[in-house]
């Protein structure tokens, strides 16, 4: 593809007569190449229009997914389009099925961790090619806001998520932001991040979301110290990267809270050092036994507002609790005033304070040198048919995540 690329483009310089061989180097053939280019990539877009491919898509709330064939869009200035490799089973798109979140638009296209190679460039794409493997970020990242320019593109203020439309099922549209259970997905290029060619994007999927969004939170937003001492409640596919947070970060002592024994183990072949299961004891209690006095940082994993008071409740003075869980829309959060006057800290972390394209390249770094689990993560492989289920087995707590794997 890249080679019909090259020959097409001069072609079409030899055709326009316009740009000779040694004028390559010049301003002006520069600015004839790239509008060459992007004529190109016009072209080969049209290959992709009107594509129809499978997704999974939420038509109401408490209802089965349904699999259906789709038809996309070709790609449109600054986007990219991505043959979906793996596509991870979050619980934040659970959170739509049981109206835990309510999407904003239905028909709802589900999916939004993932990984795949480039199928085709819009116009203005620069720093992306046919062929590159991407992993997509929760977030698209301008670079040129003020949270973007600070530091914090996880935040960016001009990519809000709000969701479009590029997919049609029987004429009739879907809405979505960057969905991945679907067999190609349109991205904008600032939510790609282009990983080494010999990534395995089945397992590296994960770190899309649920992997920075743990060990984010960890390093990135709450920033441990070495030796302190954390308490995890709820310890799903995010929650298990938590405790490989904390284990990068060296916390003394890492307390696993759940009330699925399976977690439980799970969370000790992550490293967590401690384990209390919540529906036997009152994970409160003992986070301050064990501590002697409270966690230095306790992680709300599980996205209800009376977890995050146990969050909160079980930090020493001094501590901090830290939201990561999708709370469910509209409701509050309440503390005791008195818990905040002592100098307890109650923050968010979303998506895990990620600079993608850093964060996502240290972290397959270190999956490499074997200091980073992502197999592990992955309890089961399934087809994309196969939604329905392995959201039964997420609900179950029978997995700790499984991965929708594309032929
Ligand atoms: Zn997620
Ligand atoms: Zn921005």
């Amino acid at each position: 593809m890249t080679v019909d690329v090259r020959v097409g483009c001069w072609l079409l310089m030899g055709i326009s007569g316009e740009v000779g061989w040694g004028q390559a180097a010049s301003a002006e053939g520069d600015s004839h190449i790239l509008l060459c280019l992007f004529r190109l990539e016009t072209v080969l877009s049209s290959y992709t229009r009107g594509a129809m491919m499978k997704a999974a898509i939420l038509y109401e709330a408490h209802a089965p997914v349904a699999v259906k064939e789709v038809e996309i869009e070709e790609p449109g200035i600054g986007e990219v389009l991505l043959d979906v490799v793996g596509a991870g089973v979050c619980h934040s798109d659970y959170h739509y099925v049981t109206d835990h979140r309510t999407p904003r638009r239905m028909p709802w296209l589900l999916g939004h961790e993932g990984a795949g190679t480039v199928r085709a460039v819009g116009d203005g794409v620069r720093d992306f090619a046919v062929g590159d493997k991407i992993i997509l970020s929760l977030d698209a990242m301008c670079g040129s806001c003020r949270n973007c320019t600070n530091g914090r593109p996880a935040l960016c203020e001009t990519h809000r998520m709000e969701p479009v439309s590029r997919y049609k099922q029987d004429g009739e549209p879907i809405y979505h932001v960057r969905p991945t259970f679907v067999e190609q997905t349109l991205a904008l290029a600032d939510a790609c991040v282009k990983v080494p060619d010999d990534t395995p994007l089945a397992q590296a999927c994960l770190i899309s979301c649920g992997v920075i969004t743990g060990i984010g939170a960890v390093v990135n937003r709450a920033q441990v110290e070495t030796g302190a001492s954390m308490a995890v409640f709820g310890c799903g596919g995010v929650g298990l990267n938590v405790i490989q947070g904390g284990v990068l970060a060296a916390a003394g002592k890492i307390i696993a809270v759940d009330t699925v024994d399976y977690k439980l183990e799970l969370a000790e072949q992550m490293g967590a050092t401690h384990f209390v299961n919540s529906a036997k004891e009152d994970p409160v209690q003992r986070i301050i036994e064990i501590t002697g006095g409270g966690a230095d940082y306790a992680f709300e994993v599980v996205g209800f507002p009376a977890i995050v008071r146990q969050a909160i409740d079980s930090v020493r003075m001094t501590g901090t609790a830290v939201v990561v869980g999708v709370q469910p829309t509209g409701q509050d959060v309440s503390v005791e005033g008195w818990h905040l006057l002592e100098d307890r800290t109650l923050m968010g972390a979303f998506h895990g304070a990620a600079r993608p394209r850093v964060d996502f390249l240290w972290i397959l770094d270190l999956y490499k040198q074997g200091k980073i689990k992502l197999d592990e993560l992955i309890s089961r492989y399934r087809p994309l048919d196969e939604i329905n289920e392995a959201f039964a087995d997420m609900k179950a707590g029978k997995v700790a995540r499984s991965v929708l794997v594309f032929d």
